[in-house]
């Protein structure tokens, strides 16, 4: 089955005198357990996908159906449920909570999370010994190498189980030993079932997805399975 279907989506912005078509009746089906990669030049629209998919975003026309639920008819409160409850967020950048230890900025990921209450710590300390940062709990996110704090906000991302991780290069801001443990640990969770969205410039690290999806101009220019 189906986690996610795109079926046409157009997401148009527009300002008093342009029309930008910023993705052009992309249809996309996903299957729960997929590792798609993302790529294509910068401005084809890679963002505004996977702002969609992350339902931050919202598509001019078009639907998007996720796990047979859609989400075009839905309030943004109930959006921000599904966020909650259904996905993990990686960013480039990390996006760390600077006065928070990297225990606190990792429970972030269950602030809107209810049902887990005295699991919480476990769920938590499962989460940093899936990325191999239990010994920095107590630290801080300064205090700790690129590398580690996107550790931390993969753990962050994962602590609540989501359905769907979405990542937007994730390893852009990491040399290539860093970059190459996060592929290493995305890998594992898309080995243990999740499913996982990943923008990248990296051939290399598109060629360890199971799919690659490519953009040119706002449109799907081809969706290759991998060998692997
Ligand atoms: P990518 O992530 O592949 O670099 P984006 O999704 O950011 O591409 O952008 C796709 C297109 O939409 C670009 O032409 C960009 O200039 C345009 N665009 C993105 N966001 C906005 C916005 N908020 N307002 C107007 N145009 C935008
Ligand atoms: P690892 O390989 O464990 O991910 P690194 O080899 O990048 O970590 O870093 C080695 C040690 O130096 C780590 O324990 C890390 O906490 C520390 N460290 C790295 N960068 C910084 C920094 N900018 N400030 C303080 N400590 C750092």
């Amino acid at each position: 089955t189906n986690l996610i279907e795109l079926q046409n989506i157009t997401r148009l912005y527009r300002s008093d005198e342009v029309e930008t078509t910023a993705l052009h009746n992309i249809s996309l089906h996903i299957k729960r357990g997929e590792f798609v990669a993302i790529m294509g030049p910068s401005g084809c629209g890679k963002s505004t996908l996977l702002n969609i998919l992350g339902t931050i975003d919202r598509p001019t026309s078009g639907a998007y159906l996720f796990d047979g639920t859609d989400l075009a008819k839905t309030s943004e409160n109930q959006l921000a449920k599904h966020r909650a409850g259904h996905l993990g967020f990686i960013f480039q950048s990390f996006n760390l909570v600077d006065d928070l230890t990297i225990y606190e900025n990792i429970e972030l990921g269950l602030l809107y999370r209810s049902g887990l209450k005295g699991s919480r710590r476990k769920a938590i300390e499962s989460a940093m010994d899936k990325v191999g940062i239990a010994h920095r709990a107590r630290h801080f996110p300064h205090q700790l190498s690129g590398g580690q704090q996107q550790r931390a906000a993969i753990a962050r991302a994962i602590v609540g189980s989501p359905d769907l991780i979405l990542a937007d290069e994730p390893t852009g801001n990491l040399d290539t030993e860093n970059g190459a443990q996060v592929m290493q640990i995305l890998q594992s969770l898309n080995a243990a079932g999740a499913t996982i969205i990943m923008v990248t410039h990296s051939q290399s690290h598109a060629d360890q997805a199971r799919r690659q999806v490519d953009i040119l101009d706002g449109q799907l220019v081809a969706s290759v399975a991998q060998v692997l």
